[in-house]
């Protein structure tokens, strides 16, 4: 090996940010901090580029710019929640940069923008389903691949069909099985709309038609997701859920990191369950491969809309039940747009805008 991979962390602050620090730090031979940003005070470490604050304040814009585009830079670890990951994701694959993303919001929005500007290299996911994909698909030839299946664990509702959705609280939806994650992602994980994003995410990293993903409910978060292939094969992969694992194969590609995590045992891989999903309890699936296959910018304000409803519900402004009926209108309310980016981030206003207007009549009292 030469010298070691300089990486910057956008994000570093947050759930993703801080393992990819760890996997970083644990590795010092291979990967080298290049740059961060995250909250203030958010780290002792010592980078290039420290950069603190939030996006849009003063010339933050900038200076991340800067930092992504820098000659010295290698890999950008896109970690920043929301669609101000899009502008950042974007610079890094015009000059050329590796991008390891974990932000759905860039894929969903602007994925065929993304695609194009990521090329022949294309992108290091760090969602663990596509890290899954995607490795099952290393060496294999797309025109074989007949489906790709998406697991669930089904979030904290999923096993409980006589909960009443309108009644669950901010706690009971925070209160994820398998994976711990940031508040926003759980919730969507409790709404499964994390899936929806996740099948529009993949839809565009691997070139699949949306009509050949699927989701299906797998409690045990062992398997991540599989590839099915033309000779009606299925790759899958498995492991304990820890995401310190897509975070290492997305650094490390194509190498693999030695005890990127603690070792599985046979007996944590048994049992394994598989079910349907049941799109009428949960519509988020249909409504997100709707939006996908409508394009221009029904992706983005299907994901801003959802960003609105969810906050809101962590506010106590909105029932669990109205989030994804919340986005469903929005999305028939929406008179479309093209696919260019000033026409998507519009389309992300103007979902935002719908959806707080709406708050006065759902507002609890
Ligand atoms: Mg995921």
């Amino acid at each position: 090996m030469t010298r070691p991979i300089n990486i910057a962390v956008l994000g570093a602050t947050g759930s993703i940010g801080r393992q990819t620090l760890d996997v970083i730090d644990r590795n010092p031979a291979r990967f080298k901090l290049f740059g961060l940003t995250g909250g203030v005070g958010s780290s002792d470490r010592k980078a290039e580029h420290d950069i603190h604050g939030r996006a849009g304040e003063g010339d933050f814009d900038a200076r991340v710019e800067a930092m992504v585009t820098d000659p010295r830079c290698d890999l950008v670890v896109v970690a920043i929640p929301g669609a101000r990951a899009l502008g950042p994701t974007m610079s890094a694959l015009r000059a050329g940069k590796e991008v390891a993303l974990a932000t759905k919001e860039v894929l969903v929005m602007a994925g065929a923008l993304v695609m194009k500007a990521a090329g022949e290299r294309g992108i290091r996911p760090i969602d663990s389903e596509h890290s899954a994909i995607w490795q099952c698909l290393w060496g294999e030839e797309l025109k074989n691949v007949r489906r790709l299946v998406i697991t669930s664990s089904g979030g904290p509702f999923w096993a409980h069909p006589e909960l009443d959705l309108d009644q669950v609280t901010v706690e009971q939806a925070l209160n994820h099985p398998r994976w711990s994650m940031g508040r926003k992602v759980t919730v969507d994980s409790a709404t499964l709309m994390n899936k929806g994003l996740e099948l529009i995410e993949a839809h565009h990293l691997y070139g699949i038609p949306l009509d050949r993903i699927s989701v299906c409910i797998h409690p045990q978060s062992v398997v991540h997701s599989l590839v099915e292939f033309v000779d009606g094969s299925f790759k899958a992969q498995l492991g304990r859920p820890d995401m310190r694992l897509p975070i290492a194969v997305a650094l490390a590609y194509p190498d693999r990191l030695p005890d990127a995590v603690p070792p599985t045992s046979i007996h944590e891989l048994s049992g394994l369950e598989f079910q349907e999903l049941d799109e009428d309890r949960f519509p988020s699936v249909r409504l997100a491969r709707d939006a996908a296959a409508t394009g221009g910018g029904h992706p983005a304000v299907l994901n801003a809309a959802n960003e609105e409803a969810v906050y809101a519900f962590l506010a106590g402004d909105l029932p669990f039940g109205a989030i994804i009926p919340t986005v469903e209108r929005a999305l028939e309310a929406f008179p479309g747009c093209g696919g260019s980016l000033p026409e998507i981030l519009e389309a992300d206003r103007w979902a935002r805008a719908e959806v707080k207007a709406k708050f006065g009549s759902v507002r609890r009292a």
